[in-house]
């Protein structure tokens, strides 16, 4: 396994495999990997021959007021991770390789990032779509695997992907939990002892809307409040929960079909996301 940090030496390495066209799998990741991301990795060993893992904490996708500079980091311990699963190449980029003197190319995927995460974060997908638009360019991947997590964001990569004929084939794979329910996310580190045994209130009150959608309801606004007094007990604030249409990620009144329950809430001094896909 490889680190490159210079982005000609990544694209020079991965020249000579896309020559003898052995296929190309790419994880994109801001590191502090997890059992998420390794899932993430060991789909894409499986499928490819030539495996690559980026790590780049992207400055374009934080708020100002985010958590940028404090986003957990741990390079010896993720490069570890990535060779027991046999990635090759981990692409550990410098910000100024990444945006230099002078940068102003950015990809905006409209509509589908207005509800849910755009709506409290009105720079992120901005931020995201950029970011991985280089990286695709950079790696050229065959395939590019993303978790069902960040739901929002892999729906937004698809569809950017698709629109700007990008040739690479998004997977999604499924969200990777804690024995107690809670979603992985590397900024789980930072929940305090309080927040981490109230964190998994998330998942249940999910869980709650997909054993009510499951046994006949289909109101949405109902199923929302029944989540919400579940919540509000364990989270500081709530930001949004939210039954949305899955394909355009439009709030649905009446819930009919595959829809995504969505919850981003405040926990332990952290904002937590999670998910889940329901059929009714
Ligand atoms: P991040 O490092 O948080 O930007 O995540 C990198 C990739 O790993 C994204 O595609 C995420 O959706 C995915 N990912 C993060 N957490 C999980 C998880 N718990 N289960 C599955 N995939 C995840």
């Amino acid at each position: 396994m490889k680190i490159i940090h210079s982005i000609n030496k990544l694209q020079k390495e991965l020249r000579r495999g896309r020559k003898k066209g052995l296929p190309v799998g790419f994880v994109p990741t801001m590191g502090f990997l997890h059992e998420g991301h390794l899932s993430l990795i060991r789909r894409a060993r499986k499928e490819n021959k030539v495996i690559v893992v980026s790590i780049f904490v992207n400055p374009a996708q934080f708020g100002p007021n985010e958590d940028y500079k404090k986003y957990p980091r741990d390079l010896r311990k993720d490069a570890a991770l990535c060779k027991k699963e046999g990635v090759d190449y981990i692409f550990y980029p410098a910000v100024k390789a990444m945006y230099p003197e002078g940068y102003s190319t950015y990809v905006k995927v409209e509509g589908l990032t207005e509800n849910l995460c755009g709506k409290y974060r009105p720079a992120h997908f901005r931020g995201v779509t950029t970011v991985v638009s280089k990286l695709f360019n950079i790696v050229r991947p065959d395939t590019a695997y993303f978790g069902q997590k960040d739901a929002q964001q892999a729906i937004v990569i698809r569809r950017m992907a698709e629109d700007l004929n990008m040739g690479i084939r998004i997977k999604v794979m499924p969200t990777a939990r804690e024995k107690d329910g809670l979603a992985m996310s590397s900024r789980n580190a930072y929940l305090s002892p309080d927040g981490r045994s109230a964190a998994p209130t998330v998942y249940r009150a999910l869980q709650l809307a997909g054993d009510l959608i499951k046994s006949g309801s289909r109101d949405a606004a109902k199923i929302k409040s029944g989540m919400r007094k579940m919540l509000s007990a364990a989270a500081d604030k709530i930001d949004y929960i939210s039954i949305v249409n899955p394909e355009d990620l439009k709030d649905v009144k009446k819930i009919k079909g595959k829809v995504l329950v969505a919850v981003a809430a405040w926990i332990g001094g952290m904002r937590l996301i999670d998910n889940i896909e329901v059929k009714a």
